[in-house]
């Protein structure tokens, strides 16, 4: 364990260098043993080396669908991993009481990568320790007009959203291609939801492409379904659903690459990512951008703790959603939803 750490108010404590990483240990230590602990690959930081963990609960069968939750892509939006690392709290502490969850997991797998991005997390920063932002990083190329620089660039490292080699990509993006190859490329269905911030105010689901604003994925009727249950069976949240390339194009998104990679193996995986609106935090306390940290994480306390269970209800609908797939993905009316997700979004 790198520091001590308390689980006390669910709050950033900086004055150790990454508690998140302490926080998911001690989780791990204190766990049953249906939890499954792997380190994909250590990530190396100053003089240390960061381990980088994949977790899995549940069924692993190949005929079972499967949920991935991630967090810490980028380094300065902790509140995706102590999103994600709330979620697990809770799932361990339901694991020997609550009947629901144990039939669920005889059903489908859960898998848990709650930080990709360690050493960025412990720079404080959005790229990895070699500078290379993650999400710019994958062997694919915007078909259209990437935003300028945002969009990813190779002019320089010290300039943010640098994609990094043409060859090769950073260990942690290889490390979560390898785990989503193996672990979901096998089975029928799975959904995965990737946590971000420091977009907008309101709380985003974002699915592929980022590469192209013409092109839909093959998906695009089984995305609208999904948004039509979610929206339908919770008429109540505000999560706003829609590709991601309504707002920007870029090169290099992890997701567009391995949502293309998907198709070639007779899988159905539906990648979200997860936007957090982080301008209300800000608007509400400005001088939170006094910090570093200001645009991506919310500081107060009690509103990190309002975060963290916000988003609750939305990942046991996704497990549910994925445990039941078969009820809902769409095929006698598929061509009908496909007509009008392209009338709502394309
Ligand atoms: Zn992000």
């Amino acid at each position: 364990m790198l520091v001590s750490f308390t689980l006390a108010e669910g709050g950033l404590q900086e004055q150790s260098i990454l508690p998140e990483l302490a926080q998911l240990e001690q989780l791990i230590a204190g766990a049953p043993a249906d939890l499954h602990t792997e380190v994909l690959t250590y990530v190396g930081h100053m003089s240390q080396k960061l381990p980088l963990y994949g977790l899995s609960l549940g069924n692993t069968a190949a005929d079972k669908p499967a949920v991935l939750l991630v967090g810490g892509v980028h380094g300065l939006e902790r509140i995706g991993t102590q999103v994600v690392l709330a979620y697990l709290q809770t799932l361990l502490q339901r694991l020997p009481w609550d009947l629901c969850l144990q039939h669920t997991l005889e059903n489908c797998c859960i898998y848990v990568i709650p930080l990709l991005n360690p050493a960025g997390m412990a720079n404080g920063w959005r790229a990895n320790g070699n500078s290379v932002d993650l999400m710019r990083n994958a062997p694919v190329n915007c078909t259209e007009q990437a935003a300028w620089l945002v969009g990813g660039q190779r002019i320089s490292r010290a300039i943010p959203w640098y994609r990094g080699r043409t060859d090769k990509m950073e260990i942690e993006s290889q490390a979560l291609v390898d785990f989503v190859c193996s672990n979901l490329f096998n089975r029928p269905f799975s959904l995965v939801l990737d946590c971000h911030s420091g977009f907008g105010s309101t709380d985003r689901l974002w699915f592929p492409y980022a590469k192209s604003r013409r092109q839909p994925i093959a998906h695009l009727a089984e995305m609208y379904r999904l948004r039509q249950l979610l929206a339908q069976t919770y008429p109540y949240q505000n999560y706003i659903f829609e590709p991601q390339a309504q707002h920007y194009l870029c090169h290099g998104d992890l997701w567009d690459y391995l949502y293309d990679l998907s198709l070639a193996s007779n899988t159905n995986m539906l990648p979200l990512t997860l936007e957090m609106g982080s301008w209300n935090w800000v608007r509400k306390n400005p001088f939170q951008l006094l910090s570093s940290l200001g645009m991506f994480h919310p500081v107060k306390p009690h509103r990190v703790r309002r975060v963290l269970r916000s988003h609750l209800i939305l990942i046991n609908f996704l497990i549910n959603a994925t445990m039941s797939y078969q009820n809902w993905l769409p095929l006698s009316q598929r061509e009908q939803l496909q007509a009008e997700a392209r009338q709502l979004w394309y």
